[in-house]
């Protein structure tokens, strides 16, 4: 399997999340405060805390059919929302420092 960070890209990001989810998941990356549960090359597994609304968990692994990701705010698996985006946009981030 291929570690996450190698799935996760920006282009990926735009191409699996609509668009105001991307935009409301980059506000999170800005502002938001992640607290690492668990974290390792296959999986990532977040809690997102804002402000102004309810912490979310949010989890991304690398399977050997791809990329898999699911978030406490919804029960739709095949939703990229936007807690996915930004833990996303985290990872990617780390990845260039
Ligand atoms: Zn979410």
């Amino acid at each position: 399997m291929k570690p996450v960070a190698t799935l996760i890209t920006l282009e990926e990001i735009t191409k699996l999340a609509s668009r105001s989810n991307l935009r409301l998941g980059k506000a999170i990356a800005e502002d938001g405060k992640f607290e690492i549960e668990k974290s390792n090359p296959y999986v990532n597994m977040v809690k997102i805390s804002q402000k102004s609304s309810q912490a979310r968990t949010v989890r991304v692994e690398s399977t050997s059919k791809g990329l898999r990701w699911k978030c406490t705010c919804n029960s739709r698996k095949d939703l990229f929302c936007q807690h996915c985006v930004a833990l996303g946009l985290h990872i990617i981030s780390n990845e260039n420092n």
